[in-house]
This record gives structure tokens, C-alpha cells and sequence, in this order.
């Protein structure tokens, strides 16, 4: 099964990734996560990126095509995907359509989660991330029980540079024009499954199971 995680910056898309992998066993892809530990790690790829990241661009398609072609080359994709924060322009989304049919597989679902932005902004400016595994806590709506300590590795929580209220206004904006296409991208295909963010984080993923599961 091949599914994919549409949806605005904050829409909640990495929360809902940790109980969707465990429960349908899916190899999680997150194009961001890979970015950030390639900076971290100061890569090539980490230098080419940065730039763009911390401005909340989008890093140019070639690099991220390239991210998501090696990792689809790992024998554990063969029983399926997760894909989070990828594909993010059309461009990407055809690029994916080519490459599938070579590892057999093709899109079953796009998962699109819809949240208002002022919940969005609330959603961003509060997140807290684990800087050894990456679960996503929240300040108010999702707090490690310890302060500052992940709740599943004992990891130091940080605040991501690009959560900043400035940049995270850029990403939504980058995400109404350069992703906002991809709805009827999908749409066309009639593999898009919108589903409302809006409620809290078990509501949600009561919903994306219900779609899950008639697939
Ligand atoms: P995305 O991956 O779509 O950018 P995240 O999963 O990182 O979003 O969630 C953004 C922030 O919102 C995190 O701090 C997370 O804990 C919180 N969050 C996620 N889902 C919900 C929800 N349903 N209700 C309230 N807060 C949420
Ligand atoms: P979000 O929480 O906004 O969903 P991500 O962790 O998915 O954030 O992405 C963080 C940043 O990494 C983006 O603002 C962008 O600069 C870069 N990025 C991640 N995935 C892609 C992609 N598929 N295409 C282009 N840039 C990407
Ligand atoms: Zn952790």
C-alpha cells in the first residue's frame, strides 16, 4: 500500500504518520525529516537546502526527486510507504507516477488533512520535536509528560528554526500556491480522501482509519 499525507504546514500530517505506520506497518517517507538531518549532519544535500528551508521555500524539485529515487531503492519499500511532505509541487507528483510502476507499486490514497490556519499557526508556532527520534510534541495540545523530554526515547526536544511566526506565514503561503495544485492533481485520479483536521489528534486518526481501511 502506497498512501500519501497531503495538507497544510501544522495540518497534523507527522502525528498522524507515527500511529499510521505502527498500525498498517508502512515504511514512513518524510522528505522534511531527511532534509533536517542532512543539515544537521552537514551533507552536501543539508548546504544545497538550507537556504531555502529557512526562508520556507520549497528546495528545488531536482534535489528532493533525488532524496525520494534513493529511497525508493531500499528493499524496504517494497511492502509499502507513508509518504509525509512529499510530493509537494506537480512536478514532484509526476516524477512519483513515473517511478512507481518500477518498484510495482502505484498511489492508493491521498490522505488530504484540512485545519483552519489560525489553528494552523496556533499548531506550528507551539510545536516541540524530538531531536533523536522526531515524534511531535505540542506545547498546549500535545505535551511530553516529562517538559522538554521525549516520551518515547528520552530525547531533548527543540523548537524548529522554520517555526518562527514569520516563516511559518511564508510556508502557508508556499503551500496555497505551489501545493494547493495538487488536490486536483489527485483529485482527477479519484485517490484523494479529504479528511477535517479540525478536531483533536485521536478524532482524527479515527477518520484517516476509516479511510485507511477500505482501501
Ligand atoms: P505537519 O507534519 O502536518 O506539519 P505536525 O504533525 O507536526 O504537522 O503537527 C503540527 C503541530 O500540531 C504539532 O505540535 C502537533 O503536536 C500538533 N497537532 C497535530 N495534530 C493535532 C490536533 N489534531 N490537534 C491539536 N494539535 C495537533
Ligand atoms: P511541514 O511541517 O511544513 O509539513 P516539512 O518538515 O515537511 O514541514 O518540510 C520542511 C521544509 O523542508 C519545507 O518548508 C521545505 O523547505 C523542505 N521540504 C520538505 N519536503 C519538501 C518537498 N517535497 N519539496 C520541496 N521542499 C521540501
Ligand atoms: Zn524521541
Amino acid at each position: 500500500m502506497l498512501i500519501i499525507l497531503l495538507g497544510p504546514p501544522g495540518a497534523g500530517k507527522g502525528t498522524q504518520a507515527e500511529s499510521i505506520v505502527k498500525d498498517y506497518s508502512l515504511v514512513y517517507i518524510s522528505t522534511g525529516d531527511i532534509l533536517r538531518a542532512a543539515v544537521k549532519e552537514d551533507k552536501e544535500l543539508g548546504r544545497k537546502a538550507k537556504h531555502y528551508m529557512d526562508q520556507g521555500s520549497l528546495v528545488p524539485d531536482e534535489l528532493v526527486v533525488e532524496i525520494v529515487k534513493d529511497r525508493l531503492k531500499d528493499p524496504d519499500c517494497q511492502n509499502g510507504a507513508l509518504f509525509d511532505g512529499f510530493p509537494r509541487t506537480v512536478e514532484q507528483a509526476k516524477f512519483l507516477d513515473e517511478a512507481l510502476p518500477e518498484i510495482g507499486s502505484m498511489v492508493d490514497g491521498v490522505l488530504l488533512i484540512e485545519v483552519d490556519e489560525d489553528e494552523l499557526i496556533e499548531r506550528l508556532t507551539g510545536r516541540r520535536v524530538c531531536s533523536k527520534c522526531n515524534a511531535v510534541y505540542h506545547l498546549k495540545f500535545n505535551p511530553p509528560e516529562v517538559r522538554n523530554v521525549c516520551d518515547q526515547c528520552g530525547g531533548d526536544l527543540y523548537q524548529r528554526d522554520d517555526d518562527s511566526i514569520e516563516t511559518v506565514k511564508e510556508r502557508l503561503e508556499v503551500y496555497k500556491k505551489q501545493t494547493g495544485p495538487l488536490i486536483s492533481f489527485y483529485k482527477d485520479k479519484n485517490v484523494l480522501y479529504p479528511v477535517d483536521g479540525n478536531e483533536d489528534i485521536s478524532s482524527v486518526y479515527k477518520k484517516i482509519k476509516a479511510v485507511l481501511d477500505k482501501l
